[in-house]
């Protein structure tokens, strides 16, 4: 449970953190934000989470509420308040508020800053890893700029919710082309017949996940080739192995896809090698 917030300068009881009411994160998702896991206390991959922040900030003209120091100093004090050592940290920065008006307002507009950070119950995604997931597939509804983490995740939280009450846990999204894009919430994998793991390459289309990035640099330092491109669904459905990649659950072995059932139907040696690994290789920082 969250019991501190940090809004705009302050650490808020949680039940009094509020923003205005005309906040442009409220009236437009003008916000980007981030999630990052937190593992004994210290922040996994801050320094590329930090660098999209400041990246889908400036795609957006948002300017950066602060430096990356002072950022990560109010992050470790929520981090330290809410007494989380496992879990996760959210920031959102938003363009700040002001009178309702498509244009947008002066660049001297104040960006509204909120931080959270959640315990999460240990073991939880190390449960749902050790049987794995299915997943649904659905067209995908989102906009042409998916490169940028913004808060507009209408299509993805109804999408979820209609996969759930299917029983998978996640959506993948399908373009028009056929070819899965990512995740609701997570970047896609599969892992073919040859032992290549296969992933949609970086463009506008996907987020550049930094789950995503990190086991990239596990895949190359395990030896296993990594192929950036698109793969359809029959490709994934003949897939000898799937997995999933976000902050939250890291690596999350994907068993069924639309029913189908992926390779052996359950986590195969590839995604938990990965899993195992990825603590070891990822940037693990005190705040
Ligand atoms: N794609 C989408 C659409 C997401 O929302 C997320 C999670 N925020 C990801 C991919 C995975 O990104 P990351 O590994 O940085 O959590």
């Amino acid at each position: 449970m969250t019991r501190i917030v940090y809004v705009n300068g302050a650490y808020k009881r949680y039940a009094e953190a509020a923003i205005h009411a005309e906040d442009r994160g409220f009236q437009f998702a003008d916000a980007v934000y981030e999630v990052i896991e937190v593992l004994g206390g210290r922040l996994v991959d801050a320094t590329r989470h930090l660098a999209r922040l400041n990246r889908s900030l400036s795609e957006l003209g948002i300017p950066r509420p602060m430096s990356d120091q002072a950022l990560q100093h109010v992050i470790g004090e929520t981090i330290r308040r809410n007494r989380v050592t496992g879990g996760i940290v959210y920031i959102q920065v938003t363009r700040g508020a002001g009178p309702r008006d498509f244009t947008l307002p002066a660049p001297e507009i104040l960006p509204t800053v909120v931080i959270l950070a959640r315990s999460q119950r240990r073991g939880w995604a190390a449960t749902l890893a050790e049987k794995g997931i299915a997943v649904k597939t659905m067209p995908d509804n989102r906009w042409g700029r998916c490169d940028i983490k913004t808060v507009m995740l209408l299509p993805a939280v109804l999408a979820k919710d209609a996969a759930r009450r299917e029983g998978a846990r996640e959506v993948w999204f399908i373009d028009s082309s056929g070819a899965i894009t990512e995740g609701a919430s997570s970047n896609a994998w599969i892992v073919t017949a040859q032992g290549t793991l296969v992933t949609r390459q970086l463009d506008s289309h996907i987020l550049p996940g930094i789950t995503r990035a990190t086991v990239t640099d596990v895949a190359r330092a395990e030896r296993l080739k990594v192929e950036e491109r698109p793969f359809t669904l029959d490709e994934a459905i003949k897939a000898r192995e799937a997995f999933l990649t976000s902050a939250t659950n890291t690596v999350m072995p994907v068993i069924a896809i639309d029913g189908h059932s992926i390779g052996e139907g359950r986590p195969g040696p590839v995604v938990q090698r990965l899993r195992s690994r990825f603590h070891h290789v990822a940037e693990i920082s005190t705040v």
